[in-house]
């Protein structure tokens, strides 16, 4: 598969056209960025690391029913996937309080939740991602309704076969970001699951594994992400 133009440089990744107008390739950085790009750096290593990391985990949700736009892995830092037209929703899934749901809710971090929660962020850099809720979302278009019961269906789904998943491998998947789009008349799960948009930590220290260790200036950074890589995919 031949890389062509470049289409669009996000933060964390770049995507290329290919020979094939259905198909993208998903080129991964170690660039990292956080509180909307107002710190930036590098995680040296890290684009390798979730280019394998996303492969292993959109095959394994694939592999029990939750259509994504991955495709194959390419080469250390590329995988093919499918071209989305991306939903402007970024929506999270949490099994623990953290983040912004502690900071909004006056919620200790590290509490259990019940039951998952599921939030709407509008993706909008300029806007900073606010909170929205479904009567925004058909206020602004983003998603249809049938469009939207795909994407609650598919989170949730996901967020027990990862929570499983995660659990053998003996880390606690806390919360996560899906992005979701269209392709073929179809919704699929796209963008990336790796430690950049998933709070990850170790279930027996509560360690955390995750991109909170660069937000929060706590150290061995690349060491947790390859760590993530050894327990998800050795
Ligand atoms: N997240 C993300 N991209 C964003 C915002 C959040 O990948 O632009 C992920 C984040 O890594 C975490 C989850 O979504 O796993 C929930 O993040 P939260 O709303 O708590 O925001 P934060 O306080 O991390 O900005």
């Amino acid at each position: 598969m031949e890389r062509r133009a470049k289409l669009y440089e996000g933060k964390a990744k770049i995507l290329y056209e290919t020979d094939d107008a259905d198909l993208l390739i998903q080129y991964f950085k170690d660039d990292a960025t956080a509180f909307n790009a107002a710190k930036r750096g590098t995680i040296v290593g890290k684009g390798v690391m979730n280019n394998r990391i996303a492969a292993t985990l959109f095959a394994h949700v694939a592999e029990h029913g939750v259509p994504t736009h991955f495709v194959k892995v390419l080469s250390e830092r590329e995988m093919l996937v499918k071209r989305l037209q991306i939903i402007r929703i970024e929506v999270v899934v949490r099994n623990i309080v953290a983040g912004s749901l502690a900071k909004r809710l006056g919620l200790p971090e590290g509490q259990d939740l019940a039951e998952p929660v599921l939030e709407f962020f509008y993706k909008d850099d300029a806007l900073g991602d606010p909170l929205i809720n479904d009567s925004h979302i058909r206020m602004l278009n983003l998603a249809s309704g049938p469009e939207m019961e795909a994407i609650v269906d598919g989170a949730f789904r996901v967020n027990e076969l990862l929570k499983e998943y995660f659990d053998r491998r003996g880390i606690l998947l806390v919360d996560f970001k899906l992005e979701f789009g269209r392709h073929k008349g179809q919704i699929l799960l796209g963008d990336e699951i790796t430690p950049d948009g998933c709070r990850l930590w170790d279930k027996v220290t509560r360690e955390k594994m995750d991109k909170d260790r660069f937000r929060r200036d706590l150290g061995r950074v690349e060491e947790a992400y390859a760590e993530v890589l050894r327990r998800v995919c050795g």
